[in-house]
């Protein structure tokens, strides 16, 4: 039994250590509880012919009392206030009834008084318990000094009566133990309160700290991160551009040694071939670096999303993609669009990206077929790229976003691997999401999301990512 109280208190602490402190005061009011209950019920016994309905009231309160500490436990303050209280109002109802039939001494008013401050002084006590810490002890003290004071007055007004002699001793004894019980049990639970008070006071300012130094950490760690970011691009940009320079070197001597070549009438089948894997070559490297010259532009991105009307944005695509589509006979079709917030220039980046993607995946028995349409989803706009061509192995599907992640040699598909990597930088910055939908051979569906225009946004703040 005292066990599974010592566990049910234990329980309420997050920490332990809280309990321990306080478990001689605990152990204390709970043995004088059970003391003066033992005293109430023995007395009682001899008391209750004279008055049954008085001994319920007390039992109530007491009742009522436990009733909120039940509740104090769940940590519902307002219930167990209300409980408190009107366990309290029944008791001095009940007490009204009996003191009338049994005193009929206007003195008894005295009590009911006494017994009404109490309560309100308990309901008010628990109420106010958050906000009003250090009365908790004036409270309790003062609660039981009216209670005291309470069971001395019944049994002065007994002593007025005739034939009370021994019983009026009885009553004190009785109502004196009732009292102790209800002011030990409410002391334990104030000093209980007290403890939970303690340790969240405490707790709030942990964690108050806490959040102090991981602001300042997290603060420090972001601007380290924007300044490396920051040198990361320069320095993308400053290898990719100073690495064009010697290409096109290589890129013209060529072109002359070639020209050279075909004066002096040396045009041998080898000499071609091995000039034209040169010129592949540097080609080659020129869209390796363009591409991460984009990529390397897209690391630290300041924008303001405006309404892009993606019609134009297609025209755009479809005039720079003109010659691969004429050369491929691909059909480029466009279902449905809709505005959206976005940077225009991105955005024909990225759909300039899917559909070469979806030419240069076509598959070889198949006229390619792009289908590019859309279907509004609240706040976003949910845009599809779809295709016939030579599909996606599902365990990919995740895979081929990543910079540099070719699924195919380059002697079958030319390309650097950056293309699906930057349009996946392109929807961050938009706040989108992109995936694909795919079966090998039979062709596959890019999906993304981008705001939509009918939306208002704020304006879009620095968007820096790790390089
Ligand atoms: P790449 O320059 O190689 O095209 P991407 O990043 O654009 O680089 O694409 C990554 C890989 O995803 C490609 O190598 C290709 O294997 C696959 N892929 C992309 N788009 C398609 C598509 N429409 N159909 C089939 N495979 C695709």
């Amino acid at each position: 039994m005292m066990k599974a109280l010592y566990n049910f208190f234990l329980s309420g602490f997050d920490d332990a250590a809280y309990f321990e402190k306080q478990k001689a005061s605990y152990l204390f009011y709970i043995i004088l509880s059970a003391l003066s209950f033992l005293l109430f019920i023995t007395f009682g016994q001899i008391y209750f012919d004279n008055g049954p309905l008085y001994i319920w009231a007390d039992f109530i309160a007491i009742a009522g009392t436990l009733c909120s500490l039940v509740f104090f436990k769940l940590k519902k303050i307002e219930p167990a206030g209300h409980v408190m209280a009107c366990s309290c109002i029944v008791m001095i109802v009940l007490e009204g009834m009996v003191g009338d039939r049994l005193f009929n001494d206007p003195g008894m008013r005295y009590r009911l008084y006494i017994t009404m401050v109490s309560c309100l002084g308990i309901y008010f006590l628990v109420v106010s318990f958050f906000r009003e810490k250090k009365y908790l002890y004036y409270y309790g003290a003062a609660f039981e000094i009216i209670l005291f004071a309470h069971a001395f007055l019944i049994a002065h007004q007994l002593r007025n009566i005739e034939g009370m002699g021994l019983l009026v001793w009885q009553h004190f004894i009785t109502v004196s133990a009732g009292m102790i019980i209800i002011g030990a049990i409410t002391t334990c639970l104030l000093s209980y309160m007290e403890a939970l008070f303690q340790q969240n006071q405490e707790y709030a300012a942990r964690f108050k700290l806490q959040n102090e130094e991981l602001e300042k950490m997290v603060h420090e760690r972001t601007h380290a991160l924007r300044t490396s970011n920051k040198h990361l691009s320069e320095f993308a940009y400053i290898v990719s551009h100073d690495l064009k320079e010697p290409l096109r070197t290589i890129s013209g001597f060529v072109t002359l040694i070639k020209r050279e070549m075909d004066k002096m009438g040396l045009d041998e089948v080898v000499m071609e071939e091995y000039i034209s894997y040169v010129k592949k070559g540097t080609r080659q490297m020129e869209q390796l670096i363009n591409d991460i010259l984009t990529y390397s532009k897209l690391n630290v991105v300041e924008k303001r999303l405006d309404v892009v009307e993606v019609h134009d944005v297609m025209a755009e695509v479809k005039t720079s993609l003109a010659k691969s589509i004429y050369e491929s006979e691909a059909e480029v079709l466009v279902t449905d669009t809709m505005n959206v917030r976005g940077e225009k220039q991105l955005l024909v980046q990225l759909f300039q990206n899917l559909v070469s993607n979806a030419i240069k995946y076509r598959h070889q028995k198949r006229t390619p077929q792009i289908t590019i349409g859309c279907v509004e989803e609240g706040k976003m706009v949910k845009y599809f790229v779809k295709d016939n061509g030579i599909g996606i192995p599902e365990k990919h599907f995740d895979t081929i976003f990543g910079a540099f992640r070719r699924l195919h040699s380059k002697i079958y598909y030319e390309g650097t691997g950056v293309g699906l990597a930057i349009c996946k930088k392109i929807m961050d910055i938009h706040g989108g999401e992109i995936w694909v939908e795919s079966e090998e051979n039979d062709g596959s569906v890019f999906w993304f999301t981008l705001p939509n225009a009918q939306i208002e946004l704020p304006a879009i703040h620095p968007v820096v990512h790790a390089a």
